[in-house]
């Protein structure tokens, strides 16, 4: 039986502990350091410090420990370890996520099959890649006028570098040949690069990917008015006076119910279980689980030409040590982002006469932005319950013909850029089941006024009920190809320092009408 004591009231609540939710209490805790916080988590604490990466948990059994301690209630599914390893109609996890179990797919629609979750203490970037790209062009929310400044500090709360790979011997060469089939017209910020990356080295060499653990930071750890509860469920958003008042907590671990009341509530939930929270308090803006945009995805590998055979280092060192991650930036003419990094650490035999460079099949993906519309979208209603009790996740979604032609392009250009960096290694690309991406955006999007396509304003707070922000991917009104966790923090740092300022006036109000 727990014993755990919930506050019974703070100055902010934060439901889920992703990168999103955890940029809320960090900016909190640097900008005000007299509110008190409680951050509310339904997974287990996974990994030490909170929130941090598993894959710099050392040991492998303990790793995966971790990965299916995040895969929620239900049913564990068939397993694929990179997204390459899908095959057409399979319905496959990857490590530490878990997928829906009904309600992805209706008649007569494409679905998101293989849409997934992460349930654990730093979400889904206790599993990610860390690619963390600028959006350029249509990707960009052109109303958001600090947008560059806003990702500047995204950079810095998620530790985002791009040398983390700079000794990998391959990662020069792959660009050098991407680059030159691509970068022609192109500015700057849209040529081939190097990925930036949420990963750094330690001195002694070794690769250390952040999580939540880093957005939280050491200022958060150590803030005395900052709580984190994991295996909480926040069931309901109370709503007083038309503002959000507080929320009520499930203690998953004694089935104990409480509420804690707060001036802000901020739901940091993902792009299903935000609008799932909202639904379930009874706030339900038309554009509520609308406008929903997964990134439809190809897939290809090549094996590098002429690479000479290196006097390698440990190749259990981690999966990109030789080609790095490289980007080939979306533009509005070529509306696909792309990632191309080692595939494997270990040679894969193509044949017995045929040894294989280790480190020389890269693979290629590219992710394509989709049409947005209204009718994609994650529902709810009173019948269907997911493994937590709460409305379950139902999802509509078609892909019209001009994203098919898309994929068809897409299609194409990574064939070209396979060609271009070696040989491109089976006869076809694959493209992804839809859902493959992990990037789902729309569902809480921002919007300019409140004219029924949007649910929140440009600080991210609900139209219509103040004192209650959203964060998370589904804030991002745009279509983007590009990884969306950079332009979500970013996001999520403009809501709290709208919330940190309004704190700092009303503690300045309270202190002078007591003096
Ligand atoms: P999440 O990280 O999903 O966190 C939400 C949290 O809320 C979860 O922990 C959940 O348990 C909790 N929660 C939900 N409902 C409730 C409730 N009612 N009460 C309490 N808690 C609740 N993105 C990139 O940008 N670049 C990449 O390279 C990349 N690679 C990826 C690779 C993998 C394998 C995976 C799994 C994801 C990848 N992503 C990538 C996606 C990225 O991890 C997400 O975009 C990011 O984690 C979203 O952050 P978030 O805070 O919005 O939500």
């Amino acid at each position: 039986m727990s014993t755990r004591q919930y506050p019974t009231s703070v100055d902010v609540v934060i439901v889920g502990s992703g990168p999103t939710g955890s940029a809320y209490a960090r900016i909190l805790s640097e900008r005000a350091p007299e509110a008190t916080i409680a951050m509310l988590e339904v997974g287990p604490t996974v990994s030490n410090p909170p929130g941090a990466h598993v894959k710099n948990i050392a040991d492998p059994v303990e790793r995966a420990r971790a990965q299916v301690a995040s895969e929620g209630p239900g049913e564990r599914g068939e397993k694929v370890a990179s997204p390459g390893a899908a095959k057409a109609g399979v319905r496959g996890a990857r490590p530490g996520t878990f997928l829906l179990e009904e309600g992805y797919a209706f008649e007569g629609e494409d679905g998101l099959p293989v849409v997934a979750m992460s349930s654990n203490v730093g979400g889904m970037a206790a599993h990610w890649t860390g690619a963390c790209p600028r959006p350029n062009d249509s990707e960009r929310i052109a109303f958001v006028p600090d947008l560059d400044e806003l990702l500047d500090e995204a950079d810095r709360l998620l530790g985002v570098t791009t040398n983390a790979f700079d000794s990998a011997p391959f990662g020069a060469i792959v660009r050098e040949r991407l680059s030159a089939a691509v970068d022609e017209g192109r500015v700057d910020a849209t040529k081939v690069q190097r990925m930036p990356l949420a990963a750094h080295r330690r001195d002694d060499g070794r690769l250390v990917w952040s999580g939540s653990d880093v957005v939280l930071g050491e200022v958060t750890r150590e803030n005395p008015r900052f709580a984190l509860f994991d295996e909480t469920l926040a069931v309901r958003v109370l709503v007083e006076g038309g503002r959000a008042s507080g929320v009520v907590a499930r203690d998953l671990r004694s089935g104990d119910e409480h509420t804690i009341a707060a001036r802000f509530v901020v739901v940091a939930a993902d792009a299903l279980r935000t609008p799932q929270l909202l639904w379930a308090s009874g706030v339900r803006p038309e554009a509520l689980g609308r406008y929903l945009n997964d990134q439809a995805q190809v897939v290809f590998a090549s094996r590098l030409r002429n690479m000479p055979l290196l006097d390698t280092h440990d190749p259990t060192a981690g999966l990109a040590e030789y080609s790095g991650v490289s980007w080939v930036p979306f533009t509005d003419d070529m509306p696909f982002h792309g990632q191309i990094m080692q595939l494997d650490a270990s040679p894969i035999p193509l044949a017995d006469d045929d040894p294989v460079v280790p480190g020389s099949i890269v693979g290629l993906g590219l992710f394509c932005a989709k049409d947005l519309r209204a009718d994609d979208r994650v529902a709810f209603d009173a019948e269907h319950v997911d493994g937590y009790g709460m409305p379950a996740p139902r999802i509509h979604y078609r892909l019209t013909d001009h994203d098919r032609e898309v994929v068809e392009r897409a299609r194409q250009e990574i064939v070209r850029l396979a060609e271009a960096v070696g040989d491109p290694v089976g006869d076809r690309p694959f493209t992804l089941p839809l859902g493959s991406s992990l990037h789902y955006q729309g569902s809480t999007r921002m919007g300019v006024a409140d004219d029924g396509t949007s649910v929140c304003d440009i600080d991210s707070e609900v139209w219509g009920v103040p004192d209650l922000f959203v964060a998370g991917n589904g804030v991002i009104p745009t279509a983007t190809a590009c990884n969306p966790t950079l332009t979500s923090v970013a996001l999520a740092v403009r809501g709290a320092r709208k919330i940190a300022a309004v704190l700092a006036r009303e503690q300045v109000a309270t202190k002078s009408a007591s003096a």
